[in-house]
């Protein structure tokens, strides 16, 4: 289908640069932003007065956790991440079949679809269900139109059987084809979880396919301590022998890498997503070195899809502990989104995520944004920091193909997913109390 959107100002790029004239997808691929809009046997998408932006990322999430959100609470109010895992995370991944998996997965890139979001990348765990659980996630992030870039989260919590278990899943899926609109990397849930051997066949994995390996890293500093533990420096000197510091790789936190590890993690060694959010929730503390990490990238970790708001909390976050922290520094970490998602899918950067002209990826979002004073180029960090919201999502689409209109999902019946979401949502808290 060709779709045409026209009467909005657009804007791509990072830092932000305006561009003119409506803009035409055709075959999921960008033609150009053209200065007229004479075309017939096109599908005409209205953005009079919105804003015109390639569609935000999320660099690390949960989709499994959609389900979860308003769930009892634990039997104790966790008083460390460790207990926070084994009250709330791991009982949830345990309780997730199948069937809770899909829908999870469905009704979590519906709610980021809705919030602008039109890449994920997801970061996977089920134990109770590992063999096809990928396959899963998939299906529920095309039924509802999203892109997305999947992994399984290996771990050791289950001994030798399971770690197994979640290798050969991760194999299976970076194994087959993957699709126009998903990739697959390599997961390990953290290093506290992994021995040496099995952070080694990690890598191994990843580097056979030529795939990143993502996994959680010093969230807070339990991975340290059971580096030093293991006879190893520091958690990064673990990473670095088992060869998963390749450049590719995305690590998630390292709120309590030192910052001399941060430094070896700026020398191109790999992505590290931020997610002020979870980490404020968590209690784990700041990243204070945020802003030294050249490839940051904002990521949402299971709470929910909304990336401006994340955005926007990085913001508030980085003010808070630095005078000097800026909207537009803020602006580049969601757009090392866009460069995270294109170095996954492969695209050079004259055809690269984050922007719309000419032979990059149709995915678009239009804000119906009624902020009152001007929108330009050079402000643009500072309306997403303190006026644009999800609320002003009105269209959203995904390799040319419309996902979201007039703020309504297009390939899911709203009333119909809330309906099996609040099944599903009480199916899975009963299995979580059962546990
Ligand atoms: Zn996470």
């Amino acid at each position: 289908m060709t779709l045409l959107i026209r009467g909005g100002r657009g804007f791509h790029g990072d830092p932000p640069e305006a561009f003119e004239g409506a803009l035409l997808i055709d075959g999921g691929t960008v033609c150009g932003a053209t200065p007229v809009d004479t075309y017939e046997k096109v599908r005409i998408l209205d953005a009079d007065g919105c804003l015109v932006l390639p569609g935000f990322v999320i660099g690390h999430h949960h989709l499994y956790a959609t389900l979860a959100r308003g769930m009892p609470r634990p039997f104790a109010a966790p008083q460390s991440l460790i207990e926070r895992l084994e009250r709330v995370s791991w009982r949830l991944d345990q309780a997730l079949d199948g069937d809770l998996i899909e829908l999870s997965a469905l009704a979590g890139t519906a709610e980021a679809l809705r919030c602008g979001v039109t890449g994920i990348v997801d970061h996977h765990a089920s134990p109770r269900a590992i063999d096809g659980s990928l396959d899963r996630v998939a299906a529920g992030l095309q039924a509802a139109g999203g892109r997305g870039v999947l992994c399984y989260e290996a771990t050791d919590r289950h001994g030798e059987i399971g770690f197994e278990a979640g290798l050969n899943e991760n194999e299976r899926f970076v194994s087959q084809y993957p699709g126009t609109t998903q990739r697959a990397m390599v997961g390990g849930h953290a290093p506290f979880t992994l021995s040496d051997d099995h952070l080694w066949k990690l890598a191994a994995l990843g580097a056979r396919h030529d795939v990143a390996v993502h996994l959680h890293v010093a969230e807070d500093d339990h991975d340290q301590l059971d580096a030093r533990q293991r006879g190893a420096k520091n958690v990064t000197e673990r990473l670095e022998r088992a060869g998963i510091l390749d450049g590719r790789a995305v690590i998630a936190h390292g709120v309590h890498l030192s910052p001399a590890e941060i430094g070896r993690l700026v020398e191109d060694r790999a992505w590290l997503t931020h997610q002020p959010r979870s980490n404020m929730n968590s209690q784990v503390g700041y990243l204070d070195a945020a802003p030294l990490v050249r490839r940051l990238v904002l990521g949402t970790d299971g709470i929910n899809g909304d990336i401006i708001a994340e955005a926007q909390a990085a913001f508030f976050s980085l003010r808070d502990h630095d005078a000097e922290g800026a909207a537009e520094t803020v602006w580049s970490w969601l757009a090392g989104g866009w460069r995270l998602l294109s170095d996954a899918f492969g695209l050079p950067p004259e055809r690269s995520f984050g922007w719309l002209h000419e032979g990059c990826p149709g995915d678009v979002v239009v804000l119906d944004y009624d902020g009152a004073s001007p929108v330009q180029a050079d402000n643009l960090a500072r309306h997403l920091a303190f006026g644009i919201s999800a609320r002003h999502v009105r269209h959203v689409i995904v390799a040319g193909e419309i996902v979201v209109r007039d703020g309504q999902p297009t390939k899911v019946d709203a009333n119909d997913l809330r309906r099996l979401a609040t099944a599903g949502a009480e199916r899975l808290w009963a299995r979580m109390a059962e546990s």
